[in-house]
């Protein structure tokens, strides 16, 4: 059996000829999108996912096109997020049509593909060699759905990303230098130290990363009409990046994400305020970043 110094190259797979070629099939997939805005933060539980449909909602009420990637394959949330489960990807020409929601933005999830509770399972050569293959044949399966869907022309391609710092870098590489970050924080020092993590992890790649939102910024008291504190002290942990703005936890939107509810059906939810701002200030660092990139060009 040959080790694995013997192996010559890519041992004749071609495998280094395959990731390019799929590459540019994400690039000519991806050639209508204006711009692309991965979400993360490095921690789990923060409230990404909540944060990526809430923006789209807000940056669609505006006007803009938008769909959404939810790159956390191994714990999906989009599909419930918008309503879109039983969502069939329909082939065509252009590549497999994405679900919308009622409000129309576009959600490519595995929570489509695979129904609750069944859980993903990457294929392995050899039993007990899985999470050898996993990043690979993830990443993989990502530049399939990046390449593989009719995005068509978007002014925003948001993407869910998963917790975990390392991986934003790899997202970063995936998405390409142009991909704008933004971070989701929460006003605890045990997930802010894992954020100042994540921003170390982005400094050292091209992208840019646009701020931070803080979520869960006190908590929604619907009896009282005010926003009480949530986590007990000030966090001594400091991020170095702008905020874009702070969203309280309430609990009415925390119902209506696990219904997978539109904003039409909650016209006077707290977060929406907020959200808008945040909405609104993304896009005017984004066309200051478009502006930026036009001059140097
Ligand atoms: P992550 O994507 O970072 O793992 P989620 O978006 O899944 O986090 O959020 C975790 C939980 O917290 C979900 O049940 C979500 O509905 C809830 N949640 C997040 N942010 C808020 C908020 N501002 N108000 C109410 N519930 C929230």
């Amino acid at each position: 059996m040959k080790g694995y110094y013997d192996v010559v190259e890519d041992g004749g797979s071609a495998v280094l000829e395959q990731v390019e070629a799929q590459q540019e099939r994400v690039d000519q997939g991806l050639a209508g999108v204006r711009n692309v805005l991965a979400v993360g933060s490095g921690k789990g539980g923060v409230g990404k996912s909540t944060m990526t449909m809430q923006l789209a909602c807000a940056l669609r009420e505006r006007g803009n096109s938008v769909s959404i990637l939810d790159a956390d394959l191994n714990g999906p949330s989009q599909a419930r997020l918008g309503a879109v489960q039983d969502g069939i990807l329909v082939p065509s020409e252009s590549g497999a049509q994405v679900p919308t929601t009622r409000s129309g933005i576009g959600v490519v999830s595995m929570g489509t593909l695979y129904p609750e509770p069944r859980a993903i399972e990457f294929a392995s050569v050899a039993s007990g060699s899985s999470h050898t293959w996993r990043a690979t044949r993830e990443f993989t399966v990502l530049r399939e759905l990046l390449a593989g869907m009719s995005w068509g022309t978007l002014d925003y391609l948001l993407v869910d990303l998963p917790p975990g710092v390392e991986r934003i870098v790899q997202f970063a590489e995936l998405l390409g230098e142009t991909a704008l970050f933004v971070l989701i924080a929460i006003p605890s020092d045990l997930a802010r130290g894992i954020v100042a993590r994540s921003i170390d992890a982005l400094e050292r790649t091209p992208n840019r990363t646009l701020g931070y939102i803080e979520n869960m910024d006190g908590y929604y008291c619907s009896d009282c009409e005010t926003v009480k504190p949530l986590y007990p002290a000030q966090s001594q942990v400091k991020l170095d990046l702008p905020c874009l703005g702070s969203v309280p936890f309430d609990p009415e939107l925390a119902a209506l994400c696990d219904r997978g509810g539109s904003l039409e059906d909650a016209p006077r939810l707290v977060s929406r305020e907020p959200v808008g701002q945040i909405a609104d200030e993304i896009c005017r660092l984004v066309s200051e970043c478009s502006a930026f990139a036009k001059e140097r060009a």
